[in-house]
């Protein structure tokens, strides 16, 4: 298995008795070790736009005279300011879900009113792209949870959905419960994500094409975020998926069931 870190302290009773303290702090150290990673990435991921914006005003300042040279620029500007600010947004939103589950305020929801403002998040970045968002209710499980925090996660799969599809396709978003178990999918026929990747893109910062993801205004904290969002709330979310075909993601909560 996995190497633990252990430390052990052995104090001799009598002759023949020992107490052994033994103190595993191999959570604590894995937990350190991410948080140190995380800080790196962050940092490496802030400098790319910051370098950009930098880049481009330069430019804009050696090109002053050429109207169409200073509009074009500063509309990247734009493009590199908004992806930055997301980028800040959510990088804070990551840390507070890292923080534990303390500060979530859950109250019982209809699992359906949050989807449907989800999908309503959702609806200008489709219309960009000509996207029709089609909603399927086969039930409606009441759930436990915090609403703002469920929208941002299923807004991110229906936001990734859109993006990683042809321009005119469909998303599907479905609502279903079976066996005390809440579900939601979200299901696209776009690009498909590589069986040897798929386990990888929930972790932070991880994109499978990094330019694309830069270029479409990606972070690679969506699906990161989604997990923690999913995990503070003892759910789950999984991913099926084939290249050239489609991916499925979904999004799993347990149905609350009412105190009679
Ligand atoms: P990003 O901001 O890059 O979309 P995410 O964390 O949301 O970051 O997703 C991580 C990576 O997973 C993406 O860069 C992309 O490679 C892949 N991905 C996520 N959703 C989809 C999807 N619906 N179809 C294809 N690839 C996807």
């Amino acid at each position: 298995g996995t190497p633990r870190f252990v430390h052990a302290r052995v104090t001799p009773l009598d002759d023949d008795l020992c107490l052994a303290v033994v103190n595993d702090n191999t959570e604590a150290r894995a937990a350190e070790q991410s948080r140190r990673e995380f800080a790196v990435n962050v940092s490496h991921e802030l400098k790319t736009p910051i370098g950009a914006l930098s880049l481009l005003a330069e430019t804009i300042e050696e090109g002053a005279d050429d109207p169409e040279m200073v509009r074009r620029f500063s509309k990247k500007m734009r493009k590199e300011s908004r992806r930055l600010s997301k980028l800040i947004q959510e990088i804070i939103e990551i840390s507070r879900l890292q923080g534990g589950a303390s500060l979530l305020e859950h109250e019982v929801l209809a699992l359906d009113g949050v989807v449907h403002e989800a999908v309503e998040a959702a609806r200008l970045g489709a219309d960009a792209r000509n996207i029709r968002l089609v909603t399927d209710v086969r039930e409606r499980p009441t759930v436990l949870g915090d609403r703002d925090l469920l929208v941002m996660a299923l807004r991110n799969l229906i936001d990734n959905a859109v993006q990683y599809s042809d321009e005119g396709a469909e998303v599907a978003i479905s609502v279903d419960a079976r066996d005390g178990v809440a579900a939601v999918a979200v299901i696209d026929r776009g690009i498909g994500i590589d069986p040897k990747d798929q386990e990888r893109i929930f972790e932070r910062f991880y994109r499978t094409d990094p330019a694309r993801s830069r270029d479409t205004g990606g972070t690679g904290l969506g699906l990161s975020i989604v997990k923690h969002v999913a995990l503070q709330h003892s759910g789950s979310v999984a991913v099926w998926s084939e290249p050239g075909v489609g991916s499925t993601f979904t999004f799993k909560l347990a149905v609350h069931q009412e105190a009679s």
